[in-house]
């Protein structure tokens, strides 16, 4: 397989074999067929994004799908600026603190002892911080970090016990370590995946715990053709991660001990540990 030129490589594995999955016209014309296309459509154009046919781009070595080029700061946040999700993660708060608490059963054993009374938990990307408030109740010190003010202070309603902070995980606050960091459909989002996993590293304290779930483009029961996948949706979603370009990112931010175990759903799992 050859590559196009002019392609930077893979921001995930750093492979130069990338190739062609879906032009933006080819994007935008999949959209007549979604129930969420007309919102889509309409976004995509009011940010600008449109404007610079972005492509997403396979890569041949480890399968992920990102966009090229990436949209830029201020487009991303005039996107987020128009579109908020919030009233759907209200309805739904109970039953994700419920499905945190399940995870942090299993995640919490993995966590280091903390320096002070408690165990330190930031929450990235946390939406009104139901991860967040399922480590309160477990007896995390509760931080949680959104770029939305409308999420942050329905979360602060919600939840008045958690540190909430306004924007992403470089304006939390540096004072101690987290013992874990935890973002559920995140680092998709993300145009920097790299400097995000470097990011959380530094943040997290020696044997700490990071937990991530993302949707997994390798996954078997991911559907075939490519725009017939929920998950892709430029550019609310940049990079779609398989579990080798995951793993090759892993890896050079630094996390060489992790899991990504198996899961029924197109959706993937990080456990992450830090040296
Ligand atoms: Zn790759």
């Amino acid at each position: 397989m050859t590559s196009e030129p002019g392609y930077p490589p893979c921001p995930l594995c750093r492979s130069l074999e990338r190739e062609l999955a879906a032009s933006w016209e080819a994007w935008e014309e999949s959209l007549s067929r979604r129930p969420d296309g007309p919102m889509r459509l309409e976004a995509g154009r009011s940010c600008g994004v449109a404007e610079d046919r972005p492509e997403l781009l396979s890569c041949s070595s480890c399968g992920s799908v990102s966009m090229y080029p990436l949209p830029s700061d201020d487009q991303l946040a005039r996107f987020y600026t128009a579109y908020h999700a919030t009233s759907g993660f209200m309805a739904k708060a109970e039953k994700k603190v419920a499905r945190a608490r399940k995870r942090l059963r299993l995640l919490t054993p993995l966590s280091p002892k903390p320096n002070g009374p408690k165990r330190r938990f930031l929450e990235v990307g946390a939406s009104i911080g139901t991860a967040a408030e399922a480590a309160r109740r477990k007896g995390f010190e509760a931080h949680a970090v959104e770029i939305d003010p409308d999420a942050v202070a329905k979360g602060q309603e919600l939840y008045p016990e958690i540190c909430f902070h306004k924007g992403m995980l470089q304006d939390v606050p540096v004072t101690e370590p987290f013992e874990m960091i935890y973002g559920a459909e995140v680092i998709e989002h993300v145009p920097d995946p790299e400097g995000f996993l470097t990011l959380c590293r530094e943040r997290l304290a020696p044997k700490g715990v990071l937990y991530l779930t993302t949707p997994d483009a390798g996954h078997f029961r991911r559907p075939k053709a490519l725009l017939d996948w929920h998950s892709v949706k430029p550019p609310e979603h940049i990079h779609l991660f398989t579990k080798a370009g995951m793993g090759a990112l892993l890896k050079r931010t630094g996390f060489g001990r992790h899991f990504l175990p198996f899961h029924t759903k197109p959706g993937m799992r990080v456990i992450a540990l830090r040296d």
